[in-house]
């Protein structure tokens, strides 16, 4: 085995010697190059559209010579990150994580802004959604005190969100609530297992995750954010606006109406260091296949391309910007 592999090799290696000697210079074959998206939980949305991105752009790979593969991360804060330190060559992010990482806020307070950080486009709505088991007794926000309660793991969008509303509603998370840090993954069987009572996790709809917690044996019912609540948080931070959650997707769950709340949208982000026709080859192929992209996963299914243009702080990646001159999409953005 080992003997043969070196004999190939070496076949090889003469070949290549030979073909150099007689042709000069071997015939530039571009090599391929290896990208990754950072995603997050199995069970939310960005996983399945990560996935779903790479399909689009991989169908072409030996054309532009770009592959995407996908990582599923912690979420948000973890991306950015891991985009920043060079791990990762694009993320999805939380549209208000990515307007603190670009300003030094929150989690980048200390170690300031992320000024490498370029953004690409915005997908998807995510709405801030509190799922709660019945039997622990929560029916309003303010039941959640003395409660266990997920606000997410470090690393996650939702965490921040969870700590905004808690603080607007005069919730102290450190000492009014039992918090714990789990991923969001994990949170649905923990509140089957009655082992929280409550959990946040801001994300599109549908979700596997959402799903999960509310079709097993423990009821459950999602908990609206009061009105005066989220007018709070919408006038205090830009990026916040009202939303809801989709009853229809959750059938299973208490509720019979869609549930009041506030959210951000999911953007894609990068960074400058990662080569401009790269970022254009995949910002052309999530816009020229955007409607497959939005059959891959139902929370895609409103997709609009003067949408996606929105949402957005950090400056667009220049591989972005030429494809959104070359088809006039740049009239959209915020100037
Ligand atoms: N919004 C979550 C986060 O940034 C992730 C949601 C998802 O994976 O769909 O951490």
């Amino acid at each position: 085995m080992r003997k043969g592999f070196f004999v190939v090799v070496a076949v090889l290696s003469a070949l290549a010697l030979v073909g150099t000697v007689l042709l000069g210079t071997p015939p530039a074959v571009a090599k391929m190059r290896y990208v990754t998206i950072g995603t997050g939980g199995v069970t939310g949305v960005y996983y399945p559209l990560g996935g779903a991105i790479s399909k689009i752009v991989n169908k072409k790979k030996s054309v532009h010579k770009v592959r995407v593969s996908v990582e599923s991360t912690g979420g948000s804060v973890f991306n950015v990150n891991a985009v920043m330190a060079g791990d990762l060559e694009f993320g999805i992010v939380q549209s208000d994580r990515q307007y603190q990482a670009w300003y030094g806020l929150k989690e980048w307070k200390d170690v300031g802004p992320q000024k490498d950080l370029r953004a690409i486009c915005s997908f998807h709505p995510e709405s801030v959604t509190l799922v709660a088991a019945v039997e622990a007794g929560i029916k309003t926000f303010y039941d959640l005190k003395g409660k266990r309660v997920n606000i997410g793991n470090p690393g996650s969008g939702q965490r921040g969100n969870s700590i905004d509303v808690l603080t607007a509603a005069g919730i102290d998370w450190q000492k009014d609530i039992v918090p714990e840090g789990l991923k969001a993954a994990e949170a649905p069987k923990m509140l089957q297992d009655g082992r929280i009572d409550a959990f946040f996790y801001t994300v599109g709809h549908p979700s596997g995750a959402i799903k999960e917690a509310t079709s097993g044996r423990r009821k459950v019912r999602f908990i609206p954010i009061p009105d005066d609540v989220v007018k709070k948080l919408t006038d205090k931070f830009p990026y916040y606006a009202p939303a809801i959650i989709p009853i229809k997707f959750y059938p299973m769950a208490e509720n019979k109406e869609d549930v009041p709340t506030f959210g951000v949208k999911a953007t894609f982000v990068t960074s400058i260091k990662v080569p401009e026709d790269i970022v254009y080859i995949i910002t052309k192929e999530i816009f020229e296949n955007l409607e497959a992209l939005k059959k891959m996963h139902p929370a895609l299914g409103i997709l609009e391309k003067r949408a996606m243009l929105q949402g957005l702080t950090a400056p667009i990646h220049p591989g972005a910007m030429k494809y959104y001159r070359e088809v006039g999409l740049d009239k959209y953005l915020k100037k």
